[in-house]
C-alpha cells in the first residue's frame, strides 16, 4: 500500500506540464485528482517516476457555454457538474460518481484520459458524441472524438506527452436525459450503467435517441440496435420495451466478481428501459 519513490512536480503553466512530461527519460504522469491513479500507484500497477500535478495550472476548470456547445476544463471537477443541473445528463451522471469525497477531487479529464470502461463519464461522451482536445509538446493540439478516444480497457488515444484539455459537447437542449446505474452496494463502481438521451419529435414520435452502455465492454458502448428499434416509433410503453430488449445486442461483456456476462446483459435491457422512461418523463 505504498507507493514507489517517484519525484512531484506541480508547474504553473500547461506549457510548463507538458514539457515536464518529455522531460528526459523518464516515465511521467499527469496528476489531476488522484483518484484513480494514485490507488494503482499504492498496489504498484503503476510506478511513475516522476508526478506532474495540474492543480496550478489555470484556466482549466469550469464550463462554458458557447453556441448549443458545452466547453467543459479538464480540471473540472464531478462535484462542480454534480452541482450545476441545467448540464443535464452532466449533472445527472456526475452525481451517481461513488461518494462525495471522490467527487469532490475526481476531474473529467482525468476519467476520460483513464478510460475505464466501468466508469460513468465515458458513457455519457459517447451517448453525447463528445470530443476532447488534447495538446502535446510545441503547442500542437488536435482533437478526437469520443468513438475514437476509448481503444481498449484502460487505454485512450491520449498520447504520452500530450494533456487533455477540454472537453466539447452539443447541449442537447430540448432532449430527456436519465443515468441508471445498477450497483451492488451503494455508491459503488457500476455493474452496468446506462445512460439514455431522447428528443421527442413534434407528433409524439421518438425524433432521435442515443443510448450508452457503461461496463459492458472494454470501453464504453453505444447500444445501436436498441437506438435503431427506437427511433422514428411511438414512445409508448410497448415501443421501449422492444427496444430495451435490443440493448445487449452485440454486446461481449466481461464476467466479473460481481456479475456473469448474461446477468449483465440483463441489467442493460432493464436499466435501458428505465432510463428511457426516465428521460420521457
Ligand atoms: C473509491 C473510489 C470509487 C470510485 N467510483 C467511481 C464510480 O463509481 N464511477 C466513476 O466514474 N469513477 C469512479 N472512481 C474514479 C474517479 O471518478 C476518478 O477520480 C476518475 O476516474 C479519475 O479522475 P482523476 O482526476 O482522479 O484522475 P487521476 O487519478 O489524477 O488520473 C487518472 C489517469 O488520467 C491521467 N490524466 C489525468 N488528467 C489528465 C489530463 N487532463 N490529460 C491527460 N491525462 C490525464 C493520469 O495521468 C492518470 O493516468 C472512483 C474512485 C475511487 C477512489
Amino acid at each position: 500500500m505504498i507507493p514507489a519513490e517517484f519525484d512531484y512536480v506541480a508547474p504553473e503553466t500547461l506549457d510548463d506540464a507538458i514539457a515536464a512530461l518529455g522531460d528526459g527519460d523518464r516515465e511521467a504522469k499527469l496528476l489531476a485528482g488522484g483518484h484513480s491513479l494514485l490507488p494503482l500507484m499504492k498496489v504498484r500497477l503503476a510506478a511513475p517516476e516522476l508526478l506532474v500535478d495540474l492543480r496550478r495550472v489555470p484556466g482549466m476548470r469550469g464550463v462554458q457555454r458557447e453556441d448549443g456547445t458545452l466547453r467543459i476544463g479538464a480540471l473540472t471537477r464531478h462535484a462542480d457538474l454534480q452541482g450545476d443541473a441545467s448540464l443535464g445528463i452532466w449533472s445527472i451522471a456526475a452525481a451517481q460518481i461513488a461518494d462525495q469525497q471522490v467527487r469532490n477531487r475526481g476531474t473529467i479529464g482525468g476519467s476520460l484520459a483513464h478510460g475505464d470502461s466501468a466508469s460513468d463519464l465515458p458513457t455519457v461522451l459517447v451517448a453525447t458524441e463528445g470530443t476532447v482536445t488534447l495538446r502535446g509538446a510545441g503547442g500542437a493540439t488536435r482533437d478526437v472524438g469520443a468513438d475514437e478516444l476509448f481503444q481498449d480497457y484502460l487505454t485512450t488515444a491520449v498520447g504520452e506527452g500530450e494533456v487533455l484539455t477540454e472537453v466539447r459537447v452539443p447541449a442537447l437542449e430540448g432532449w430527456g436525459a436519465a443515468y441508471e446505474k445498477f450497483t451492488r452496494r451503494a455508491e459503488d463502481w457500476a455493474m452496468v450503467g446506462v445512460c439514455a438521451l431522447v428528443r421527442r419529435g413534434d407528433d409524439g414520435t421518438c425524433a432521435d435517441v442515443r443510448i450508452g452502455l457503461t461496463n459492458m465492454g472494454s470501453t464504453p458502448l453505444r447500444a445501436r440496435a436498441a437506438e435503431d428499434a427506437l427511433r422514428g416509433q411511438s414512445l409508448s410503453a410497448e415501443a421501449i420495451a422492444r427496444a430495451a430488449d435490443a440493448a445487449a445486442e452485440g454486446t461481449e461483456p466481461p464476467a466479473d466478481l460481481n456479475a456473469s456476462a448474461d446477468y449483465k446483459r440483463h441489467l442493460a435491457r432493464v436499466l435501458t428501459r428505465r432510463a428511457l422512461e426516465k428521460a420521457l418523463a
